[in-house]
């Protein structure tokens, strides 16, 4: 008898939220579209792993974020001029630019996390033994 298990992928697991280094604990304690506190948590729940590595990591994720914000907002001033046409009121712009920011909010402060943890912290690689460990409910 052997058993079967299907790793998920490095991208699913980013964008569900999942530690990056077991890929079975959430990040998060609460899914993105939830009117519930979606704070972070401090461990994973599965691994253990400590996410913000030394204090202060998150401030990196500031920087993701700020790179988000400005590819959002170019994009919806494109899209506005598209709809538009307008070249003429600044306060629509404005408008846009402010209610996109506020609607965007939410997932830039967890996908820039995401990103930093996935991408721009070696020591937080996928280890198989972690995703292999009994979840804590089973023991
Ligand atoms: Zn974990």
């Amino acid at each position: 008898m052997s058993t079967q298990y299907t790793i998920p992928s490095e991208w699913k697991s980013a964008i569900e939220g999942k530690c990056p280094r077991c890929r079975k604990g959430e990040m998060f304690s609460a899914p993105l579209l939830s009117f519930k506190s979606k704070k972070m948590r401090e461990n994973c729940p599965h691994c253990g792993l400590k996410f913000e590595k030394e204090p202060g990591y998150f401030y990196v994720a500031m920087y993701v974020s700020y790179a988000f914000v400005v590819a959002q907002l170019v994009t919806a001033s494109v899209a506005t001029y598209i709809l538009t046409g307008n070249l003429e009121s600044p306060w629509l712009y404005l408008t846009v630019a402010i209610a996109i920011a506020i609607l965007m909010a939410p997932f830039n402060y967890r996908y820039s996390r995401i990103v930093l943890l996935y991408w721009m912290t070696p020591q937080f690689k996928f280890q198989e033994k972690y995703y292999l460990m009994p979840n804590k409910e089973d023991i």
